[in-house]
């Protein structure tokens, strides 16, 4: 079969990987002139660094993460989780351990989260929780739903949590009660911390060296080739884009679902294609210290501060290299409509150093360097009306005759890296000798339905 994969981001370089492995004639189609996607990792004061906090969690298909040793060999490193959350202007670790809970927080805040450990099981369900902020109450109580959840909700998706829909919870908190958060970190306790997984080089490693390996392979990779229309009819798919075009069997799309939708020549979709995600405001900051702290990422919940999370990608790797010089990354949600977004980047700097300041972080001095990058479509912001848009684009989708969708954008969803390197090689598994099953991919599909985010 001829292929065309559209997007280098995790999801299209495994599918293309896959592919051209299994003998398909693949073309990758690229819109910028890199590979990684949302998951890439660029060059910046003499290191690499990643768009935002990236770690591979251990929960990766065991035989994705089988060639992921292979490829990158010693350089995927296993590294213990080190964070810590700002709740109530005390810092605790993170992931959470009861001592270190009850050394920090005040008597008053541990004994409301022992009030609602024991008295949540109690409660009835509530038949109408549907909201975002419904469905957390309902797991954690008050507590937990108004120190965390609920202002990380409002910095991160820019809204109010009850406006939410229930399946943003479902889809991005994996705890399903507080005795669950409580058992979780009594059992951390006493097996140590979790793990996760980073290569050295950045987290863009990944997609680089499956990239490299989907060429070695055979596949056609064109970066700088943004597809601006897609003409799916039964008998093929054409994929333009600049002054050229593709033709293939197949078209596995990794763009956002409303953007396929826009440049498709199809049956009739629905009319309304936008579905709003959040974007991001990504601070880089380089000193002249060895590291800034012991913290790899440091998250804040509080929406007193724009600030949602820092972290330092050189503990990521556990790399001492470069000596004497290391990054910190401060991850700023917000949108293009937002003052902050279109404000001068050294408006933006001061106002993330400023931050750090306020937060009681040990800032060393004045930066040697800086940049800002602003990414769009990071976060889906699942609200009733746009969740039944997302099913109404989905539907349409499975209506075309030889395009599928699939990765994170693809399918709009929350999900981590993992999840979109399981999905393209799920694709590839469907594109057999004589065609694509459509059954077999209609079951995977339904069971990413269920995937939840691991922070
Ligand atoms: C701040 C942040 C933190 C995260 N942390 C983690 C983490 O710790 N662990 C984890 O596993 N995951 C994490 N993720 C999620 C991870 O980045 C995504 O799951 C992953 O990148 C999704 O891969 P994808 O291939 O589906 O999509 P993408 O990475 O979005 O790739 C899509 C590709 O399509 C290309 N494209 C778009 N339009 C066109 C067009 N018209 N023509 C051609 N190409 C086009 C884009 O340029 C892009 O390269 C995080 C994400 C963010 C934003």
């Amino acid at each position: 079969m001829r292929v065309i994969v559209a997007g280098a981001g995790p999801a299209g370089v495994a599918a293309a990987r896959c592919l051209a492995m299994r003998g398909h004639d693949v073309v990758l189609l690229e819109a910028t002139d890199r590979v990684g996607g949302l998951a890439a990792s660029f060059d910046f004061a003499g290191m690499r660094v990643d768009y935002g906090s990236h770690r591979l969690h251990p929960t990766c298909d065991t035989r994705v993460m089988g060639d992921l040793r292979r490829l990158l060999g010693p350089d995927l490193v296993r590294r213990p989780r080190h964070g810590r959350i700002r709740l109530r202007d005390r810092w605790i670790a993170y992931p959470l351990r009861p001592g270190s809970m009850l050394r920090t927080l005040p008597l008053r805040t541990s004994a409301a989260f022992a009030r609602d450990l024991l008295t949540n099981p109690l409660r009835p369900p509530h038949p109408g929780a549907t909201s975002y902020a419904d469905v957390l109450r309902q797991r954690f109580g008050p507590t937990l739903c108004e120190e965390f959840y609920f202002p990380y909700a409002r910095k991160l998706w820019g809204t109010e949590p009850s406006t939410l829909d229930g399946e943003q919870a479902r889809r991005r908190v994996s705890a399903t009660s507080l005795a669950a958060v409580a058992a979780r970190a009594a059992r951390g306790m006493f097996a140590g911390p979790s793990h996760f997984a980073y290569p050295r080089g950045g987290f863009g490693r990944i997609s680089e060296v499956l990239c490299d390996d989907a060429a070695a392979a055979g596949a056609d990779i064109r970066f700088s080739s943004r597809i601006s229309a897609v003409t799916d009819t039964a008998t093929g798919v054409c994929a333009a884009y600049g002054n050229d075009s593709v033709e293939g069997d197949l078209l596995l799309s990794t763009l956002p679902l409303s953007t396929l939708r826009e440049i498709t020549t199809a049956p009739a979709g629905p009319a309304e294609a936008a579905l709003p995600a959040r974007g991001m405001l990504l601070v880089y900051l380089a000193f002249d210290v060895g590291t800034f702290s012991e913290w790899d990422a440091h998250y804040v919940a509080s929406d007193a501060f724009v600030t949602s999370r820092v972290s330092e990608p050189k503990l990521y790797s556990g790399s001492d290299v470069p000596r004497g010089r290391t990054v910190l990354c401060v991850e700023i949600p917000a949108s293009p409509h937002e003052p902050l977004w279109k404000a001068r980047d050294a408006v933006v700097t001061s106002r993330a150093l400023a931050e750090l300041v306020d937060l009681a972080l040990p800032v060393p001095g004045d930066p040697v360097e800086t940049t800002v990058r602003r990414v769009t479509d990071v976060y889906p912001v699942y609200t009733p009306a746009t969740l039944a848009r997302r099913r109404d684009l989905l539907a349409w989708a499975g209506r075309l005759h030889r395009v599928r969708t699939l990765g994170r954008q693809g399918l709009f969803v929350h999900d981590n890296s993992h999840h979109a390197l399981a999905m393209g090689y799920a694709a590839a598994a469907c594109a057999g000798p004589h065609g694509f099953d459509h059954e077999r991919w209609a079951e995977a599909c339904r069971a990413w339905e269920s995937n939840t985010v691991e922070d």
